[in-house]
């Protein structure tokens, strides 16, 4: 949580005097305004809800419902009459609130009961509000209890809790409860809009976003944070980024692009990057959280079925990275084991454990056509073969279903690493073309050493110089690339197929190498 500010001006001066500007409480309200307008209110409320959601706010609404001298006909007070003004003010002495927090003894609550009995000054009815009402002890609850059982008929209660749970049962059997929801990034940002509308604020939409997205929920700190951001007359995203210590949308964006293309070695270098660079690695992977989320439910809108998928996966693993980065020795560990899981998957675990010995934990090849290659011959073995195939007529095919040997043939780890992230397109006289998503695993295949490297493995498998060309697809690793690109390029990429194309071996290595261990060679 961030330091919120305690004295807001902006909150009180643009808290709701109506129930039409309540925000994102949409049931509430409704419910509300027509219990007034039928003059049907209950004895006793119950406010649950996170905080800076109108719980209070909502409870001052009620309280001049009840009270207002000119109701009008919608229900709403009329905010001109004394009793309104006055409670607009905070100055009337039948309205109470008491803050249960620092008055939470059985002392407090007798006292309270004492004054209950005394009819109201001013108002038509007294209205006791009781916040944070969860911090009350037994003996306090038990007295409330008392006085919530025996109501005087000049007195209505409103309880607020953000701990609905540590509530008595008995206390909330007693209340007509009401549930307030967090408010949605779209209506804070709104509801900010409106605000920098009348202050004459200039403000940038993705700075109200991330303010929106850090008050999680509540209009209260959202609108706080917004006041404490304006410097002169103007909001801006940069130093909306320096307070709050966010990496910002375009850094997220790339290090998104490279967990969606799997490109680990540039994912962990972010996170290498970002610590070195002292940002907090809890609050990036909380912007990362949400940035996913938002893509998940665009892709669930899409019904785009793969990229659904592929965000679920990595916003589990970035889940589970939140749980253990409070309590983690290495700070950048966490985070690194979600970029290795959420690309490599499960398989992390099985091809450390059991190595390339068998088809099943070798790459499912690169390419659909090897895969149904496979499929065909469902006795092959990838151990050592027992008679050389023969290539006479090299067909695309033929080479995408031998490609799990080209890849062993390769002794370089980093090189085999590489060369499984490519993709087998097509296969032309002698030339096979292969493409690649990310210009980091291109470039490496390219180095004249490794070339030759994976030229000797063709010939021994093939037993002909076949050339390759790599192609580059898709550049996505460029931080500059608008979202709209990104998502396009993405959309357009196989996910599901693609997430098969690790080969085995080289992830063991791969994650051998990270973690210092060895991959044992049959
Ligand atoms: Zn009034």
């Amino acid at each position: 949580m961030y330091p919120m500010p305690e004295d807001v001006s902006f909150y009180r001066k643009y808290r709701p005097q109506v129930f039409e500007d309540l925000v994102g409480q949409e049931h509430i309200k409704t419910t509300l305004l027509n219990a007034l307008r039928k003059r049907r209110l209950a004895h006793a409320y119950l406010f649950c809800g996170p905080r800076g959601t109108g719980k209070t706010t909502t409870a001052r609404l009620i309280a001049k419902g009840f009270n207002c001298l000119n109701l009008q006909k919608n229900a709403e007070p009329c905010n001109t009459c004394e009793i309104c003004v006055s409670i607009t003010e905070g100055r009337l002495i039948d309205v109470i609130e008491i803050d249960a927090a620092s008055n939470r003894g059985i002392d407090e609550i007798r006292d309270l009961r004492e004054k209950v009995r005394f009819a109201p000054t001013h108002a038509a009815k007294k209205v006791y509000i009781i916040d944070e009402v969860h911090m009350l002890t037994k003996e306090a609850f038990n007295a409330l209890l008392k006085m919530l059982e025996e109501p005087p008929s000049h007195v209505n209660f409103i309880l607020a809790t953000t701990e609905a749970y540590k509530v008595p049962e008995t206390i909330i059997s007693r209340c007509q409860r009401f549930d307030f929801q967090r408010i949605t990034i779209d209506v804070i940002v709104n509801r900010l809009k409106a605000i920098a509308e009348m202050e004459k604020i200039s403000a940038d939409e993705h700075a109200l976003k991330f303010i929106a997205r850090a008050a999680e929920g509540g209009l209260r700190d959202a609108i706080g944070l917004f006041e404490q951001m304006t410097v002169g007359n103007s909001l801006t995203f940069e130093h909306v980024k320096e307070y709050l210590g966010l990496v910002g949308e375009k850094t997220l964006s790339a290090f998104i692009a490279c967990l969606l293309n799997r490109d680990v070695p540039h994912a962990l270098e972010y996170i290498n990057t970002l610590y070195q660079e002292g940002a907090d690695l809890t609050q990036f992977n909380k912007e990362c959280l949400g940035y996913l989320r938002d893509h998940l439910l665009s892709a669930v809108s899409k019904d785009a079925y793969n990229d659904m998928l592929r965000y679920l996966e990595l916003i589990s693993a970035f889940q589970e990275a939140h749980e253990t980065l409070k309590s983690a020795i290495i700070p950048q560990l966490p985070l690194e084991m979600a970029i290795i899981k959420s690309c490599f998957g499960d398989r992390t675990h099985r091809a450390i454990r059991t190595a390339p010995t068998e088809t099943e934990t070798l790459p499912k090849v690169v390419s659909q056509a090897a895969q149904s290659a496979q499929q065909a011959q469902p006795t092959h073995s990838a151990s050592p073969p027992t008679h050389q195939p023969s290539f006479d007529t090299l067909t695309f095919d033929l080479i995408c279903q031998h490609w799990p040997r080209v890849l062993e043939h390769i002794k370089t780890p980093s090189t085999r690493m590489s060369l499984s992230q490519g993709t087998l397109t097509s296969l032309t006289a002698q030339t096979l073309t292969m493409n690649f998503n990310s210009r980091f695993h291109l470039e490496k295949v390219e180095a004249p050493k490794n070339r030759q490297e994976i030229s000797t493995a063709l010939f021994s498998v093939f037993q002909k110089h076949i050339l390759l060309e790599y192609v580059l697809r898709e550049i996505m690793l460029d931080p500059t690339t608008s979202a709209l690109d990104r998502k396009t390029s993405f959309d357009s990429l196989p996910t599901v197929e693609k997430s098969e194309e690790v080969s085995g071996v080289a992830l063991a290595e791969k994650t051998a190498e990270l973690f210092g261990g060895v991959v044992e060679e049959e």
